[in-house]
């Protein structure tokens, strides 16, 4: 099985080192990844301008490469690179990546970029508090998730998040919950007003999702689709508002044409 790397935290991040470590038991390994941190860059691509990359021998015994661009564009070039890849993983974040974080991250996007690209891929991240992640406690919990997930060749997309001492394993969903944007204004030393962007924790969980999972020390796994399509909202308006072209938008065969 071929195996390509990416992650958001950049390419010196002790977390991929741990997921490659994990990805060698699998197959073999491909790293292509941010020269630079690009967390919170979603599914950003670069288009106005050339990629270059350059080879990363700190990694070794890994292959591995490092790219002036975006975790979509690692994934973009590596799978381009190599030709033929069986799996795409993303991560280890070094910061979690559940409910509607994952708008923005830039870990699920590498896995995203994968099944854009009709390939499979996994994104994994977690917590960190005042110390790194004690990825020795992490890696036989990220075999685990993958033994379990190669054999779910169905699975295209899946969004993973691991707690810092994981108790268990859980197929979870996406917490839906709204959170409060902060903006947190701040002087610099020239009396220049500046912006902070944060996110208000919140309280309480809905059982079953990957917040919950996470609460209760299980490793969080979340099947997702590329389909954003809201359908019982699509049903209804060509119900009661039909336009134009009734045999347009027809949405259980929007379903079927998406998922495939
Ligand atoms: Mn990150």
């Amino acid at each position: 099985m071929r195996i390509l790397i990416a992650n958001d935290d950049g390419i010196y991040s002790p977390g991929l080192a741990a997921l490659a470590r994990v990805a060698a038991e699998f197959g073999e390994v491909l790293i292509v990844a941010p020269d630079v941190e690009q967390s919170s860059m979603g599914h950003a691509i670069t288009h106005s301008r050339p990629l270059s990359y350059r080879h990363s021998p700190l990694l070794a015994p890994f292959d591995a490469y490092r790219v002036n661009g975006t975790p979509a564009d690692c994934v973009a070039l590596g799978a381009f690179m190599w030709g033929h890849v069986d799996l795409v993983l993303s991560g280890i974040n070094l910061g979690p990546n559940i409910g509607h974080g994952i708008w923005h991250s830039g870990t699920l996007a590498a896995a995203k970029q994968a099944a854009l690209l009709g390939l499979r891929g996994i994104a994994f991240s977690t917590p960190t508090g005042r110390t790194e992640p004690d990825f020795a406690v992490l890696e036989p919990w990220v075999a685990r998730v993958l033994d379990l997930l190669v054999a779910q060749p169905e699975l295209h997309l899946v969004n993973v998040n691991l707690p810092p001492d994981p108790k268990g394993i859980c197929w979870t969903s996406v917490s839906v919950r709204h959170y409060d944007g902060i903006v947190s204004p701040i002087d610099d030393p020239y009396g220049r007003r500046l912006h902070w962007l944060a996110v208000k924790p919140l309280e309480g969980t809905e059982p079953g999702t990957d917040r919950w999972a996470m609460q209760q020390g299980q490793v969080s796994v979340t099947p997702l689709r590329l389909d954003l399509t809201d359908h019982a909202a699509l049903a209804r308006v060509q119900r009661e508002s039909p336009l134009d072209a009734p045999g347009m938008a027809r949405g259980a065969d929007a379903v079927d044409e998406t998922e495939g």
